[in-house]
């Protein structure tokens, strides 16, 4: 069996073709898996009985199915445990800006990268999110919450650039016309720094904005808390976001979870200064989401707004990131590890 509706258009032409169908027939089932998201051969209501059956016959489409679902009393964030095909789970949120609605999804059932404040490793490494349960995540989100979902973050559970091939797929078919039609310069990629994937991303042309999870100014520090930095150290990281912003004129920013008495104090702030000097990007100071398993404890709000103080002080731009869902505990990963200890 083939999963249809990873396919892009022209692999999905030649498949129709195979079966002796009209080609244009394509452009109607592509239009049905990917702008309208059905999970079932039959709600194509415009493709002959016939053809439907031959399709059920050697095609499945990955259901990407709500397993739970959490909204915020305080600001109308929506927190959904997917479950899969498979029996596995991974996470998304969707937040509502003014610009609307935004879908923070996963890449992968678990991760490797074993970051050490993050809940997505708990739970294990599985298996890579196929392309379409990347966008089945959208498709589901968007059919039950009843309004068009603009902006996507490729930050939850993860590692996207690990998940390479698929993610690229992936966002050029949210991008096509007959699909969802999202605009690629309003989604976001983040990644821990695998480097030469990033180099990979820039031959893609596709404009999307680049996010690295910095989370430390040097490279002892940061091997501390994300193994990948021993693999790609910080100047790395940041030179390969720097060639990412010349060659595609994207804006690059830079994620920094702030974790008390590790990552918080003035020197790494002054150091993080002197190596974002020069380049136009944009910090994001996040409060440490305390896992338990982790250990980690969240900076005090002096130790925080120093932080941010002080990169001001020395010309980069930075932000403390407004925290959405708080009451629904919507940061990834922890839903997952929570089902996977129920079961
Ligand atoms: N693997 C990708 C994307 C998923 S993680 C990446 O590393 O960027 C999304 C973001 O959430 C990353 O910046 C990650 O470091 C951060 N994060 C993970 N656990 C967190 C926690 N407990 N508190 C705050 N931020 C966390």
């Amino acid at each position: 069996m083939t999963d249809i509706k990873s396919l892009s258009l022209s692999e999905l032409t030649q498949e129709i073709k195979k079966l002796g169908e009209p080609v244009y027939r394509a452009k109607q089932i592509f239009k049905w898996l990917h702008e309208r998201g059905v999970y079932s051969f039959g709600e194509m209501t415009d493709i002959s009985k016939g053809l439907r059956e031959k399709l059920t016959e050697e095609y499945y489409i990955p259901e990407v199915i709500i397993e739970e679902k959490y909204v915020s009393k305080l600001d109308g964030t929506v927190k959904f445990l997917f479950r899969l095909y498979d029996g596995e789970y991974v996470e998304a949120v969707v937040m509502s800006y003014k610009y609307g609605k935004t879908i923070c999804i996963s890449t992968q059932v678990g991760c490797k990268m074993g970051c050490s404040f993050c809940a997505s490793t708990l739970a294990g490494f599985k298996r890579n999110l196929l392309v379409s349960e990347l966008e089945g995540q959208l498709h589901t989100a968007q059919n039950d919450i009843g309004e068009r979902i603009s902006h996507v973050v490729l930050m939850g559970i993860g590692e996207p650039l690990d998940n390479y091939d698929n993610v690229v797929k992936f966002l050029r078919l949210i991008n096509d016309n007959d699909g969802l039609n999202i605009s690629l310069r309003d989604v976001t990629l983040s990644t821990c720094g695998i480097v030469p994937r990033i180099y990979d991303l820039i031959e893609e042309n596709l404009p999307v904005t680049l996010t690295l999870s910095l989370h430390a100014p040097n490279d002892e520090l940061r091997s501390k808390i994300m193994p990948v930095n021993n693999k790609w150290g910080v100047d790395e990281a940041i030179g390969a976001c720097r060639v990412y912003a010349e060659k595609t004129s994207r804006r690059v920013s830079f994620e920094y979870t702030l974790i008390g008495g590790v990552n918080d104090s003035k020197e790494c702030a002054l150091e993080l200064a002197g190596k974002l000097r020069g380049f136009i990007s944009h910090v994001n100071l996040i409060p440490v989401n305390e896992v338990i398993e982790r250990g980690n404890k969240k900076s005090t709000e002096n130790a925080l707004i120093n932080f941010q103080f002080t990169l001001k002080k020395h010309g980069i731009n930075a932000t403390i990131r407004r925290t959405l869902g708080s009451d629904i505990n919507a940061s990834c990963g922890q839903l997952r590890h929570r089902k996977k200890q129920d079961n």
